[in-house]
Formats: C-alpha cells, structure tokens, sequence
C-alpha cells in the first residue's frame, strides 16, 4: 500500500492511518484529513501505459492511488469505469465548443456514491470491522447497503423520514438495517455518530471517514484518462456536504502530480440557492470555521445540507483551481431535467440536474464575479444520479413542460390519425420549447 499518513486540512497535523482514526484531535470534525500517498513509488507501478493495458474497468484499476491494501477483498461489482459521453446539443445550447458528461447514474447503485463506499467497505474489512453504519440522505446509504450486500458486509443506515422512496426501497431491498431518522440530515449524522460512539461501528460518514472522497477521486482519474490524460477547462459538480467535489480536486492533483496531466481544470461548485452554505461563504469571504448551518430546503435532496460536512476541502477545490461557486433555484433544477434529458439521453435526479442548471448560469453570465465558460472551453458535467432515484422530483421538472401523455382507447377505433398527427404537431413544438430556451423552457 501506498499510504504514508493523513494530514489535517485545517491545521496541517500529520497523523497514522489507524483505526478509529478519522478527524483531528485539535480541529475536532472540520479538520477533516487527508490521505497522502508516496507518489514516487506509485509512479514506478502505475502510469497512463500501464492502465491503457489493464482490463480491469472498475475503481481498482487505480489501487495504488487508494487507500487499501492489495489483498484486501474488494466488491466485485463494478463500481467506477461509467461512461463520459458527448453531448453536442447541449454544447450547442450552451455556446460551448465541447461539453461530455461523466454519467454516474449508471453506478451499481445508481449514484457516485458508490466509489465512496466501495473503498470504505474495503477500509472497514481490512480494519476487521464487521458492522459499517453512514448517515445519509439516500444515496451513500443506497451505495453502502448495496455494496454491502454484494460483499456480505453488515450495513446501519440513518436516513432522515424525508428521504425519496426510491432511495428507502434500495436500502430495504438489499437488507440493511435502516434507522428511519423523525428530523433532518443533520439529524441523522448526530445519531449515526452516536451510535459509532456507543457500539465501536466503522463509521462511512461524509467528511468524517477520510477514505470516502479518496474514492470519490476515482471519477477525476476517469475523466482525465477518457480524455486522453488532457484535462478539461472546466468541470461542474454538484455540492451538498462537499466531499465529491472535493474528491474530484483531489483526483485531478494526484494525476497532476504524477505528471499525468500538466494542468489543473477549474472546478465550478453547484449548490441549490435553498442550500447555498458554500457560495454565501465564498462570496462573504466567511471563515469555514466559525460559520453558522443554514437551513437547508431544496428539492434536490442529496444537496440539502445545513452544513457541509467536507466544506474545507469543497472550498480548496474551487479557490486552488480558480473556478466558482454558483446557486441555481429549485425551478431551474426541476426544469433542466428534462431539458437534459431530452437533449441527451442522460437522466439525472435533481441533485444531478443542478450541476447542469450551474453550468447554464455561468454561461448566461448572471453569477457575478464567477469566472465565465468560454466558448472554446472544453467542459465536463458529472452527473451524479440517476433520476429514477426520485422519480415524483422528476415529475414535478416534467409538470413545468406541460407534456403529457395522450390517452388511447385499444381496439380499431382507438388511433385517430388526425388527432395523432395534429398531437405529434403539438409534441414537437412543445419540445422545441423544452430544448429552446435554456434558462426559461
Ligand atoms: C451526494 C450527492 C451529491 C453531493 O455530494 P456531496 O459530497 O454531498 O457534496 C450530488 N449529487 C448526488 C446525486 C449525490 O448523491
Ligand atoms: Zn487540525
């Protein structure tokens, strides 16, 4: 392995991967830490030749890069090696020359956040944990008890009563043991944390667990090698808690500093306005510290967060790489759904669609003092779930359209002709109104 220590972020204490070691003793939980690596000795095994050879696709591929040993099990899911994929009349939408999307709705568990459990459960079983609980507003406890069940690991999972159903059913299905919280998130990673605390569980939670952003790393790495190891000018993530964003600069670096990638993208940070912690810090210039929870009310479940747990290395993402931090409304979320969907194939939760309802922001140019997307930018969406983890918020983003399905009776008299022609008519103007206008569709 790797793995030489973890580094606070906020006071930069150095300390031994053990376990129970998760945040720093004189930061307490916003001094989360980071893995470092031996990146001489990673190079001597790993390099862009090396991987164009190897046939594994999932997140392994990159095991030098990860914090886990090279006999420990791993799950044999899957997870990783999704599809970055050209989206060119969402590029022309836009008014920028290249646009993919890193579409993560296609995961085990339907979301990113399985490259984050899959190392935690690896984390867990080499530590000699048998019981790994998280709380989660759905989809890293999707991803746990998933991952879980594939690997016959033991999952709790602390989910607020809010949760999508959807998101409920996976955990239910895939049978781990599910605390349905009567409260919020927060809430729920109060409880959960008790819990660690009172029975020694190993404890996923985002932002605590040092490990789970290193696999959330693994879609920078990704992207990076399926663009040919030439970075993207920009890339849009999606924040909640901060730690997937913060994966993502994390992973950029490591390619960077194994010489894999000679610059850094600029990563633009999306939060729903009803959850906008980060951007509200970034443009007050608030100390991450001492700054209070908002509360948090957005559609867009997986990124309501009164606090984001992994705010440190969410802001060291944006400000390192001179990206922006940016708020989209519920509205715009809901109604880039179909937009997205329509325009691409790609069907993203709310969560997933705000990153996408960002990027129409900046280019329209109403995020002051955001650095503009220009038109030769070569730019990267993560879309981080798929949408049928939510499927009533898809609907209300499909009610703004007006579409609706036309009723048809079986039998001879049931297809009118005329009025399917006349109805196919209206379909494609109203689609034509979907797709016209970006921002008011
Ligand atoms: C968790 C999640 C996010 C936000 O990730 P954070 O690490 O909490 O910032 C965005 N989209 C989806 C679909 C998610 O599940
Ligand atoms: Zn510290």
């Amino acid at each position: 392995m790797f793995l030489t220590g973890l580094r606070c972020t906020v006071c930069s204490d150095a300390y031994r991967p053990a376990p129970g070691r998760y945040v720093c003793d004189r930061c307490g939980e916003v001094g989360t830490l980071d893995a470092r690596y031996d990146y001489a000795a990673i190079g001597r095994v790993l390099s862009p030749d090396t991987l164009a050879a190897d046939s594994e696709r999932s997140i392994w591929r990159y095991r030098p890069l990860l914090p886990v040993g090279p006999d420990v099990a791993v799950s044999a899911l899957g997870v990783g090696g999704t599809p970055l994929i050209e989206a060119e009349r969402l590029a022309e939408r836009w008014g920028v020359e290249q646009l993919w999307i890193k579409d993560e709705g296609r995961q085990p568990t339907g979301s990113l956040k399985d490259r984050a459990s899959a190392v935690a459960l690896a984390k867990a079983a080499e530590e000699g944990a048998e019981t790994v609980t998280t709380a989660s507003t759905g989809n890293a406890a999707a991803a746990l008890a998933g991952l879980a069940a594939g690997t016959g690991q033991t999952a709790v999972i602390f989910v607020p009563e809010t949760a999508p159903e959807a998101k409920v059913a996976q955990l239910l299905a895939y049978g781990a043991f599910v605390m349905l919280v009567e409260g919020t998130y927060d809430d729920a990673v109060r409880l959960c944390q008790e819990a660690v605390d009172r029975f020694g569980w190993y404890n996923r939670n985002t932002g605590i667990n040092p490990y789970v952003g290193e696999g959330k790393k693994t879609v920078a790495l990704e992207i990076a090698e399926q663009l040919g190891w030439e970075a993207p000018d920009a890339v849009f993530v999606s924040v909640g808690d901060g730690s997937i964003i913060g994966g993502v600069h994390k992973g950029f670096r490591d390619a960077l500093e194994l010489g894999w990638i000679d610059r850094m993208p600029r990563i633009y940070g999306v939060q729903a306005a009803g959850s906008s912690y980060m951007v509200d810090a970034w443009r007050n210039g608030e100390d991450l510290t001492t700054k209070p929870p908002v509360s948090a009310l957005t559609a867009a479940d997986s990124i309501s967060a009164d606090l984001p747990r992994d705010r440190v290395k969410a802001m060291a993402a944006v400000v390192e790489t001179g990206g922006g931090w940016v708020s989209v409304d519920d509205d715009a979320i809901l109604e880039m759904i179909p937009t997205v969907s329509a325009d691409s194939g790609i069907f993203p939760e709310p969560a997933a669609a705000a990153a996408f309802a960002g990027l129409a922001e900046v280019v329209a140019g109403t995020q002051e003092g955001v650095p503009p997307v220009g038109a030769t930018d070569r730019v990267v969406v993560i879309s981080t779930g798929s949408g049928l983890k939510d499927i009533r918020g898809v609907m209300r983003g499909i009610d703004r359209t007006g579409a609706v399905p036309l009723p048809v009776r079986p039998g001879p008299d049931g297809l009118d002709p005329d009025e399917i022609a006349a109805r196919m008519e209206q379909w494609l103007e109203r689609l034509k109104g979907v797709t016209g206008d970006p921002l008011h569709g």
